[in-house]
């Protein structure tokens, strides 16, 4: 474990930031809210997951050993946080007339499929809501006779049963303010459903038998069941993005208080988890990432127009994760010319060592959970700003700051190139931007629209180069027209060496 530098984060619950101290030393244990697979994830959703990864490479790389647990939501979660609207998996279901298990599996797989291409490390499990239905019922039947009401919709939670109500949400919680409350009969505005009971004469294709009537179980019970038996009361750290922070947190928090039988937050133990932590939101002037105006961003759409995933992984990782990040092509363009970049800097310490597959498999990262590797030492430059990166990483994940000196490793790499490249991978093992096999010609901007193919743009720019030697300016303009036709833009003395690229739009 790397002592020097200790691992500071923002806990949205105090309010500011603290040392991370693991509830079980040597341990980080990590829980996130994970998608709601009723449609595909946008990529402002797989921002709060790339965060989450960053969190949880940055404890691997400082030596704990990490359990991170991601939920998949496949049943309860409303069109409104709150208890309005209709059950998402329902509707789409319906819409798409097709069961709810079918759309679950299908967008389960779609968001999994962008997960690997964001090189998002696999968490340690992957927990499916419907799989703990029967643990919701034992826990919703502990807290009912305390802390909760029933009505002919559901059963209720009453907020001010439990200390410290919505602490940790910044918008008002109580008495409606933000919410439209449509549930009849509720206490208090905020008060959620535990338990919601299928309306007499309906039936939902996820249903239940419970003590309150058949039904399915409310969103927020799901996280906090998942989180406590997988994890164990209290965990060290629950991630999710700043919408989470206003209703569904609070809401778990008020549950987990209910279940420990604790009182106020003040005691870290029991709100369930020490720190919650909670990404930005990217954001985009046309509001088209929304799932509910029908077109929205996806990451196949980036895919579709050429850009590599990891250029919006590094899209992500420019800005802080508590910062707002608006979305645009053009940011995109930068990023993915500034992911060139880098490879194409390891690339060249890698010609220069000539490194084999033998000697890269001493860098290759870690699997979550094992032994960190060895520290080696590191007497020259890049020791120095190893410990810059370290610092900015620790500090609260500065990923803006330790990308740079990543470039600055790169651009200087000093005289011992095999100790400038394994520290190069050591700060990609938390920045996870695959450079230790990503290749430049992955990263050529290459849209899916595009017909040509790779092989025929070269054999064209071969017969170019051939005409050029022989000064033969016609039949070379003749051939870049004909490239450019086919939505091919010829590069000649590009600086980052390319030769050609596809116009992506
Ligand atoms: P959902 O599938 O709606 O439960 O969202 C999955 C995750 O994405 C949650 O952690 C949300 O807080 C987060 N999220 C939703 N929209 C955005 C956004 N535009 N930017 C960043 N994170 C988001
Ligand atoms: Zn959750």
């Amino acid at each position: 474990m790397t002592e020097a530098q200790p691992l500071r984060l923002f806990n949205s619950l105090t309010r500011q930031l603290e040392p991370f101290e693991p509830v079980h030393p040597g341990e980080a244990r990590v829980y996130s809210c994970g998608p709601t697979v009723y449609n595909y994830p946008h990529i402002g959703n797989m921002r709060a997951y790339v965060f989450a990864d960053v969190l949880g490479r940055t404890l691997s790389y400082k030596g704990y050993s990490l359990t991170h647990v991601i939920n998949i939501t496949d049943v309860g979660h409303l069109t409104d946080d709150a208890d309005s609207g209709e059950d998402k998996m329902e509707k789409m279901a319906a819409q798409q007339a097709q069961s709810i298990w079918d759309i679950a599996e299908h967008y389960k797989q779609a968001y999994w499929a962008d997960v690997r291409a964001l090189n998002i490390r696999q968490p340690a499990q992957w927990t499916v809501a419907t799989d703990f239905v029967p643990a919701m019922i034992e826990f919703g039947k502990r807290i009912a006779e305390k802390h909760c009401y029933e009505l002919d919709s559901g059963l209720y939670f009453d907020v001010t049963t439990v200390p410290d109500y919505g602490r940790l949400a910044r918008a008002q919680t109580d008495e409606g303010e933000g919410r439209i409350e449509q549930v009849e009969g509720k206490r208090h505005a905020a008060d959620f459903a535990i338990w919601r009971k299928t309306p007499p004469g309906e039936t939902r294709q996820m249903e239940w038998d419970s003590p309150w009537g058949k039904g399915a179980p409310g969103w927020h019970l799901e996280c906090s069941v998942m989180s406590g038996q997988v994890l164990g009361f209290p965990f060290d750290i629950h991630t999710g993005g700043i919408d989470h922070r206003e209703i569904h947190h609070p809401n778990e928090i008020a549950q987990n208080q209910a279940f420990c039988c604790t009182n106020g937050l003040d005691d870290p133990a029991n709100s369930g988890a020490r720190l919650w932590m909670h990404n930005n939101f990217l954001v985009e002037r046309t509001g088209k990432m929304s799932k509910s105006s029908g077109e929205f961003l996806r990451l196949q759409l980036l895919i579709d127009k050429g850009y590599h995933p990891l250029a919006y992984r590094l899209l992500c990782l420019q800005a802080h994760y508590r910062s707002e990040l608006e979305f645009s092509w053009e940011g995109l363009t930068a990023a993915l010319t500034r992911l060139k970049r880098l490879v194409m800097a390891v690339e060249t310490l890698k010609r220069r060592i000539e490194i084999t597959p033998e000697s890269l498999r001493g860098l290759e990262f870690r699997e979550q959970g094992s032994k960190p590797a060895k520290q080696v030492a590191l007497p020259e430059r890049p020791h120095t700003i190893m410990e810059a990166f370290e610092a900015a990483i620790f500090d609260d994940l500065g990923t803006p700051a330790a990308l740079t000196h990543l470039e600055m490793l790169l651009s200087k790499p000093g005289k011992n190139w095999e100790l400038a490249l394994e520290t190069a991978y050591r700060m990609d093992e938390v920045l996870g931007l695959d450079l230790l096999t990503l290749e430049r010609p992955a990263l050529r901007l290459r849209p899916k629209s595009a017909e040509i193919t790779e092989s025929e743009i070269e054999a064209i720019l071969a017969q170019r180069r051939l005409a050029r030697a022989e000064k033969d300016f016609a039949t070379s303009d003749r051939l870049r027209d004909q490239l450019a036709a086919q939505g091919v833009e010829v590069m000649d003395g590009d600086p980052l060496g390319w030769d050609w690229k596809l116009d992506a739009s």
